[in-house]
């Protein structure tokens, strides 16, 4: 007999399409140069202070990330995350309310001269279960909080230095549940003309891919037999889900490589002995664009049916458990300006298609950023090779390099935001630039 290999562990997964991956990455972004933007933005004395007001606030934030690391709150229950950042900004008398647009952990503050313009400062704090902040949103509510905190300041300093409305929303429940368009529905976004956050990641890069995302949960009835005595009086549920499964293996080389299907057999029946009477697959379907992800949705749909058709069984199919997520929709001329803010601190981040795009995931940030004109990019928190989602991403969302990138990301927000609100010729083309690419969808009814 030959010996294979030890059968009692499955085999390393090889790293060389990984290294292939890396080694083009660097020999693009090699060829990047520095950025540009045709805008003015906020003066200098402003940038100014809001690097002062940064370093005012600097022990604080720290503080905050290393909190909310800690406190490690998952989907929708983030009180404590949120306690913290409202008693952080009452502490300096701002107002705060929490639990508003359908959701207890939301948070919402103001500052600025209330005329103009009104930009939302995003930050989000919700962990993975078992794996806490592996996903490194602790990062993301620093940053977002200590640009509020800059401008306000400013704001308190000098009125006329910010002329329009800076909205800190605390968003929650970024992982698995699109925490952002429940709010959206209750009203979070109506008003605001633009919206901004930042995201931790291996490399500072200022647009990336992200992937719109379905859910779909696939349910069959079938009909209990012994399965030795009477197998012919049964109508078998887990080979209708064992046909889905397959079938969706069968799409994959038929769809382009922008798109992505994943899922599990959630419920296989009881025991051999009996014909499976129900049978649940779940799935995730992902695409690059709304119009893609659209048509995938009915391609895996009619997979999902036909397996009933060729089991006898009944079928039941329940899209979006949790609200749907379209891609994200980058405004490039508000992504200049943050890309100029980062380079000031010393920060190259990488123009879009210089990270491979196959390295995707998804974020409830792109149904913002197909209502309002708005930005996601990502700010180096850890080594290139960690990736979101492991606990060694974790362990370096509160390491020196997390805090100073939390720091960075703060006044790229601060900045950016500022530019927005000061600057009408830079506001009208991000405008002009979001009606160019379609304007704003009807996102709660889009896969109606
Ligand atoms: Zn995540
Ligand atoms: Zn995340």
């Amino acid at each position: 007999m030959n010996e294979i290999r030890d059968l009692s562990r499955p085999t390393a997964p090889d790293e060389s399409y990984l290294d292939e991956i890396a080694a083009r990455t660097r020999e693009r972004s090699e060829q990047a140069g520095a950025w540009s933007s045709a805008f003015a933005g906020a003066p200098e004395s402003s940038t100014a202070g809001i690097a002062a007001g940064l370093a005012d606030a600097e022990s604080d934030l720290t503080e905050l990330l290393h909190t909310i690391h800690t406190l490690a709150e998952t989907a929708f229950v983030e009180h404590e995350s949120v306690a913290a950042i409202a008693s952080l900004l009452r502490g300096r008398g701002i107002d705060v309310e929490t639990g508003l647009f359908g959701a207890d952990t939301t948070l919402r503050a103001t500052t600025g001269s209330g005329q103009g313009r009104t930009i939302a400062i995003l930050a989000e704090y919700d962990a993975l279960p078992e794996i806490g902040h592996a996903c490194g949103h602790n990062l993301i509510a620093a940053s977002a909080v200590g640009a509020f905190l800059a401008l306000h300041d400013l704001h308190g300093q000098n009125p006329g230095a910010v002329p329009g409305t800076v909205v800190l929303l605390g968003t929650p429940a970024e992982e698995g549940h699109s925490g952002k368009e429940v709010m959206a529905r209750n009203g979070a976004f109506d008003g605001i003309d633009a919206a901004i956050m930042v995201h931790g990641y291996g490399y500072d890069c200022a647009e990336q891919v992200w992937l719109g995302r379905r859910l779909l949960e696939v349910t069959y009835s079938g009909v209990a037999a012994h399965a030795s005595a009477q197998p012919f009086m049964g109508r078998n549920a887990l080979d209708a889900a064992n046909l889905f499964y397959q079938g969706l293996g069968l799409i994959r080389q038929q769809m382009p490589p922008i798109s992505r299907l994943h899922a599990v057999i959630a419920d296989g029946g009881s025991r051999p002995s009996i014909i499976a009477e129900s049978a649940t697959v779940e799935c995730y379907v992902r695409s690059k664009y709304p119009d893609t992800l659209k048509e995938l949705s009915d391609r895996v749909e009619d997979a999902a049916k036909g397996a009933a058709l060729m089991t006898g069984t009944g079928v039941e199919v329940k899209w979006d458990e949790h609200p749907p997520s379209l891609p994200v929709r980058t405004n490039s001329a508000l992504t200049r300006r943050w890309a100029k803010h980062e380079e000031a601190q010393g920060r190259s981040p990488l123009p879009a298609g210089v990270l491979d795009e196959s390295i995707a995931a998804s974020t409830d940030f792109g149904n913002v950023s197909y209502r309002i004109p708005g930005i996601h990019p990502l700010i180096k928190t850890a080594d290139a090779e960690v990736a979101l989602h492991t606990r060694e991403f974790a362990e370096a969302a509160i390491t020196p390099e997390a805090e100073a990138a939390a720091h960075d990301a703060g006044y790229g927000l601060a900045c950016t935001a500022l530019d927005f609100l000061v600057d009408d010729e830079l506001a009208a083309e991000v405008f002009a630039e979001f009606d160019r690419a379609g304007g704003a969808v009807d996102v709660e009814n889009y896969f109606n």
